[in-house]
């Protein structure tokens, strides 16, 4: 009798990708954080909490580093599901902190390489004068928050927060934010951040898709009209409007300047773990978004399954 061979691996491949089939399925969950910034688990644990919650596609965004992509493209890998490397960099408007969120970017480019290491160099200084700033009225040093952050991380305040949880001086992150980290409390210290216009550049020119992340917080932190239209000029790819901390009004403004230029639109959850309550797949992108970061991108391929 002559069964018929069932098809090669490669085979299989070859037909999926000649069928129109997308290369990856959502849900999509485009904003992540490890321990390699913010979060509180290490990439592959973040990986594994993204697939518990429905998700298939998902990015690795830590502020400013991409040293979680390889354990998260190998978590995701296992699981079955598609990676996209990304990171969020620190940019500043006027006072203003803004989030850029940068996907398929090339790594190994050096002006955003050359940035990524001026901001992060600059982001421990200015935490150790934070921390300098509080001990003179609290009982908090540098060695608390160092045993708070991994040897990897991209320290910022959540850290000292956790080491103000730790010493019993705040009750979680968001009691130590509103609280002993706010700037009107006199503790702050701003950090270096380029400015937005660079941020979009620096992620364009190294092949990858620039996406504002949550652009309208609050009244007094929606993004000016004209500076985001200077962002677009610049090769800006998107906004995301998704997002628990963008206000109702805000996502309308966005989704209008979207639809005029045509701009990606992205949701996603923000997961930063323990460090905040936002839970993974609160939010998504669809399908067709992704697949528009995914074709206008030309720094690293996506990792599918
Ligand atoms: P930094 O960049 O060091 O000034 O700290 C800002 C970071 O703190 C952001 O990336 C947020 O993810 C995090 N953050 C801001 N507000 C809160 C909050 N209320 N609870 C937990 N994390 C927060
Ligand atoms: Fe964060
Ligand atoms: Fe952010
Ligand atoms: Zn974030």
């Amino acid at each position: 009798m002559t069964a018929l061979k069932p098809p090669t691996r490669a085979g299989t491949l070859d037909t999926m990708t000649t069928a129109a089939r997308p290369a990856f399925t959502g849900p999509s969950d485009l904003h992540m954080h490890s321990n390699h910034s913010d979060g509180t688990q290490p990439p592959a644990e973040v990986v594994r909490q993204a697939h518990a919650h429905g998700i298939r596609t998902l990015a690795l965004t830590d502020h400013d580093r991409t040293t979680g992509w390889d354990e998260a493209a190998e978590a995701a890998n296992r699981l079955g599901m598609t990676f996209l490397p990304g990171m969020e960099l620190s940019a500043k408007h006027e006072w203003r902190s803004v989030h850029v969120l940068g996907y398929l970017f090339d790594p190994t480019d050096p002006d955003l390489i050359a940035e990524t290491d001026r901001i992060r160099g600059d982001r421990i200084g200015r935490a150790e004068r934070i921390v300098r700033n509080i001990g003179r009225d609290y009982d908090l040093t540098w060695d608390d928050v160092l045993a708070q952050t991994t040897a990897d991380a991209t320290v910022g305040r959540p850290h000292i927060a956790d080491a103000l949880v730790a010493r019993g001086i705040a009750r979680d992150r968001a009691h130590a934010f509103d609280g002993i980290l706010h700037p009107r409390e006199g503790y702050y210290e701003p950090h270096y951040a380029p400015d937005p216009l660079t941020a979009v550049r620096l992620i364009t020119q190294a092949g990858g898709v620039a996406v504002i992340a949550h652009p309208a917080t609050g009244r007094d932190r929606m993004m000016p009209l004209a500076t985001i239209e200077r962002l677009i000029a610049a090769g800006l790819g998107g906004l995301e409007i998704d997002h628990r901390e963008n206000t109702a009004a805000g996502k309308r403004m966005l989704r209008e300047i979207a639809a005029r230029h045509d701009l990606i639109v992205t949701g996603s959850s923000d997961y930063h773990g323990a460090g905040k309550p936002n839970r993974p797949g609160e939010n998504t992108t669809s399908d067709d978004m992704v697949a528009r970061i995914i074709e206008r991108a030309t720094g690293t391929p996506a990792r599918h399954p």
